[in-house]
Order: C-alpha cells, then structure tokens, then sequence
C-alpha cells in the first residue's frame, strides 16, 4: 500500500527536523495498516529536554508580552490554516495510527472548536477581577491571571493531534511556551499541526518537539516545567502525578476509563443502536471515552442484542486512504494483542462472543474484529481493566438502582451515557453515576464537544479537566494585587484595645448585614 500523496519524503524531513535531538539515535515509525516502515523518528535525550525548555522560556518572555489580542490573531490564522489543510493531517494520522479516515478527519475539529472558543471566550476569562478590598471603598484588591511559564505537555497515540494541540491552545492563549512530547508512534501529525502553528505567527521556538520514551525522557519534561498537562493510562498519570507534586507544581491528568451505557427501557432503539456502536467503536474503540461496558434491562435484553449485532456485524472495517471504512487498525500490533489477550483470558473463563473475537491478519497486521461478549465475570481481565479496543460487553439488570450500582462498580469515572425516551428521567439515572461526562441519548460526543463546559475524570480517570473556563484558567497563577488608598489599616501606640475590639465587632457585624462581607 502506498502512502498518501501529500506524505512526501520533503514533508517527512521538515517534520522529522522539528524534533529537538541532537544524539542521532532514532525510532521507526511504522504506516499502521501494513507495519512499513515510513521514517525514522529521532530521539531526544534529557539534555535535549533541557536545551527545548531554555528555547521555550526565551520566546515565552515575548509571546507573554504580546497584548492578548494579538496572541489571538495569530490563533485565528491558525484555525484558517487548518480548515485549509485537515485532510493533510488526516493523511498522516492515518499513516502513523492506522484510524479510518472519517475520526481523522473529525479529529481535527475538534483542534477548530477549540481554538474558535478560546478566541471567544479568552478575553473575558483572562481578564483582570477588580473586587472590593478589605476596607470597603478605601481599598481595592484585583485578580491578575500570570502565564505559569512553559508548560510540559505530554500526549498519547490514539487522539494525537486533539490531546496535542487542543491542549496545547489554551496554554498558548493564556501567553504560555511548551514542551510537547507526543506519542512515538504519533508525531508526524503533531508536528505537521506546530508547524502551521509557525506559519500563523507563533514567536520561533515557542512550542518545542521532543521525542522518546517516558523512562527516557518523562522525568527530564516533569522537572523542568512549571505545570503538566498529560493525557494517558492511569499507570503512568500516577508517576507524573507523584513527580508533580514532588517539584510542588499544578498538572492536569486525563487518564483511562472503563466506561457504561445505560439503556433504560423507554429508550428508543432506533437512536440507541447506532449510537451504541459509534460510542463502542469509534477509532477502533481506542478512545478514553469510549463504551466498554453495556447494561441493557432483563426486559429488551433479547431485542437490544439481535439489532446490535446485526448493526456491529454491518460495520466495514478496512485499510484504505479514503472515507469508505467504518473502522480502520488497531495502533499496534502490541495493542491488537493486548486486546486479544482480554478476550481470549475472558473465553477461557467461560464468556461468549457473540460477534467478532478474531485478528484480522488479511487486512493487516494490526486489526481486529469488532467484538461483542456477554456472560463476564469478575475473574476476567476486561471485567474491570480497560482493553482499549473494538470490544464490549452486555450485561443485564433487573432494576435501574441495580444498573447504576454496576456502572458505578469501577475505580474509573470518566465517562457515562444513559438512554431514555424521558430524558429527564434518564438525566436523572445519570447524575448518579460517578463520572465527570455524562451523555443522555448520546455515546460520549455531546458532552466532548461542548467546549464551554469543563471535561475531565473523576477517581482513577484524572485530576483536573480541560475545557471551559477550568481549561484556561488553570494555565495561570492568579496574583492578588491589592491597593490601599489611606492607611487605615495599622493602630498607634495608644490605641484602647478595649474600645478597638468593640469599633471592630460593631464593624464586622454592619459589614455582614450590609452584605459587604
Ligand atoms: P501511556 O500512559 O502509555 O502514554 C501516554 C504518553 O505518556 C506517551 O507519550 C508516552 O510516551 C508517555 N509516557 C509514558 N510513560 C511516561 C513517563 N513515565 N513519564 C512521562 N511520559 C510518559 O498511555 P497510552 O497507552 O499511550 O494511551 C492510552 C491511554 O490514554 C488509555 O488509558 C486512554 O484511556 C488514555 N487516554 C485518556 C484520555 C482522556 O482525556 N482522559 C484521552 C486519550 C487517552
């Protein structure tokens, strides 16, 4: 199979170029659809780590310094830019991750959506909180939001570009420098995304590229910042939290979930099906947000699963270029055998699939099926971890209180969808499932995509969240400017403490009634 044509050998070298890492060793990136290599990818070390944040502090001196308004012109070349070339990056998001063309492209909206609302919403979100100070009308005090600095910004391979730059674009706004570390397996597209940062007008060296592995390079990106925003397994969330805190600086953790749908019995399955199989299959079930786990009531049990089945069984799973397949590869080989090892531990203990459970050898070396199992026990692997794949599970319940107990039954809580044709009733089945997404009649999407709202995990699934004012402002330290206009505030030597504590009880008190504190 050969690669897109916009993926030429000159693209490869500028993308390759941007990666700072000056050791000469390398990794190679492989096209996922046939495991060809397509480049060699270098690889930074800690020095190079280093020489990225000095680079990165220079230029963040004078991007903070630009007025905000003219940071935000360059964000709105930015989105021109990219309206103009997602299918560029999608040619090689494709290559390097092996998703089908529609999440690729899709993916890059999410970077647009972003980056519009920040454009909108940043003025009023960074601008300075003037509040009345300690002494009513002689004192002021002011909120001033302060760019922490650089920000390390680590990233995974399954929503690359989005977890890259959707992330970085707050960061960026609020007059901030990166370090980006994506995924190796996921670079090219990142680094096609800077570049168009660069051709918008970003001050040179204002995002850096580094490369490598976490044990070779993650402590290297945690030391030097002054915040971390990280998007990955909760394993790894758990390190980079640790080190975090040990420098005593903020970090954002977007980590993993294992997520439920509930289908309550009014639901209507003409939109339950189809949006069941979007949420469970879409990028190859590769997505943190995804539907691993499906509860359907004793009493459509039977109805829900055969249309399911023959909806999954509808699902066109192919490796092309072009927008035809429903679902493309798995990442990896090592991830599609991940995801077979749950299955087969599950088949073992005595599960049944229902659809699917098998590689794909003759599309490629990565793919697999997309799978439906029922009869899960405890005892399975994928009752509990997250298989991050192309597979799912239904269980039955009896009674709604059970049904959210069970959904409830995890140590993640990153995302939750509930279907009902009383929404409120179904709203209110999902604000008592403990996730920071909840999506009535939908999989995960309608939640992602609102921007002005806050998306984040609760326990296992994260600390912090993006998006909304949360996503910005977090990227700042807030600096309490106060202004005493006479000085009132200190007593003379002769003060009568009996007479002062009086003066001070009758004030507070007036104060309260008054509403001034
Ligand atoms: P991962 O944790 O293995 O890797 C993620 C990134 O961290 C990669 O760039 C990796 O090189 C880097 N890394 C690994 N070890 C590191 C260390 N010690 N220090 C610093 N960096 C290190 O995760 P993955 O398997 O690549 O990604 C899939 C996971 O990400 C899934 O669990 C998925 O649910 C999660 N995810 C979460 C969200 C979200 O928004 N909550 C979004 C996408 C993916």
């Amino acid at each position: 199979m050969s690669l897109p044509a916009s993926v030429t050998s000159e693209l490869l070298a500028k993308l390759t170029g941007m990666v700072v890492a000056a050791g000469g060793r390398s990794h190679p990136v492989t096209e996922a659809y046939t495991g060809d290599k397509v480049v060699d990818l270098p690889q930074s070390d800690p020095a190079d780590v280093r020489t990225a944040y000095a680079a990165a502090r220079e230029a963040q001196a004078v991007w903070a310094s630009w007025p905000l308004k003219r940071r935000l012109d360059v964000m709105k070349r930015f989105h021109e830019l990219l309206l103009g070339k997602g299918l560029i990056v999608a040619d090689l998001m494709q290559a390097e991750t092996g998703k089908a063309r529609r999440m690729a492209f899709e993916e890059t909206c999410d970077v647009l959506m972003v980056t519009s609302h920040y454009i909108k919403a940043a003025p009023g979100i960074l601008k300075d909180k003037k509040h009345g100070g300690v002494v009513p009308l002689v004192s002021t005090s002011t909120e001033v939001r302060i760019p922490k600095g650089v920000v390390g910004l680590i990233s995974p391979w399954n929503f690359p570009f989005a977890t890259s730059l959707s992330d970085a674009m707050p960061a960026l706004i609020a007059g901030n420098g990166i370090v980006l570390k994506p995924d190796n397996k996921s670079t090219l597209n990142v680094a096609f995304g800077v570049g168009l940062l660069y051709e918008a007008g970003l001050p040179a060296g204002l995002v850096q590229i580094v490369c490598g592995t976490g044990p070779d390079i993650g402590s290297a990106i945690v030391e030097n910042a002054d915040y971390v925003m990280f998007t990955g397994s909760t394993a790894t969330g758990r390190v980079i939290g640790a080190q975090a805190g040990q420098n005593l600086i903020g970090c954002t953790l977007e980590l993993g979930g294992k997520n439920p749908l509930i289908l309550l019995d009014d639901a209507n399955l003409d939109d339950a099906i189809p949006g069941t199989i979007m949420a469970t299959f879409l990028n190859a079930g590769q997505a943190c947000m995804h539907i691993e786990r499906i509860y359907v009531s004793d009493r459509r049990r039977e109805e829900f699963t055969k249309r399911f089945l023959e909806a999954v069984q509808a699902i066109r799973v192919d490796a092309t270029y072009d927008f035809t397949p429903d679902m493309g590869s798995l990442v990896s080989v090592a991830q599609r055998e991940r995801v077979q090892a749950h299955v087969e531990d599950a088949v073992a203990k005595g599960a049944t699939v229902l659809t699917g459970g098998k590689a794909r050898p003759d599309l490629g070396p990565a793919f697999f099926e997309p799978t439906v199992l029922t009869d899960i026990t405890p005892d399975m692997i994928l009752a509990r971890a997250e298989t991050f794949g192309p597979v799912t599970s239904i269980y039955s319940y009896s009674t709604v209180d059970e049904a959210v107990a069970l959904a409830n039954d995890t140590e993640y809580g990153l995302n939750a969808s509930v279907w009902g044709s009383d929404r409120t009733a179904a709203e209110a089945v999902g604000r008592r499932i403990r996730a920071g997404n909840v999506n009535i009649n939908d999989g995960l999407a309608t939640s992602y995509a609102s921007k002005k709202s806050t998306s984040g995990g609760f326990k296992a699934s994260g600390v912090g969240s993006r998006h909304g004012d949360a996503g910005l402002l977090k990227y700042t330290d807030v600096q309490n400017v106060a202004v005493l206009k006479k000085q009132v505030l200190s007593n003379p030597p002769d003060t009568d403490w009996s007479k002062q504590v009086d003066r001070t009880v009758k004030g507070l008190r007036l104060m309260r009634k008054l509403g001034i504190r």
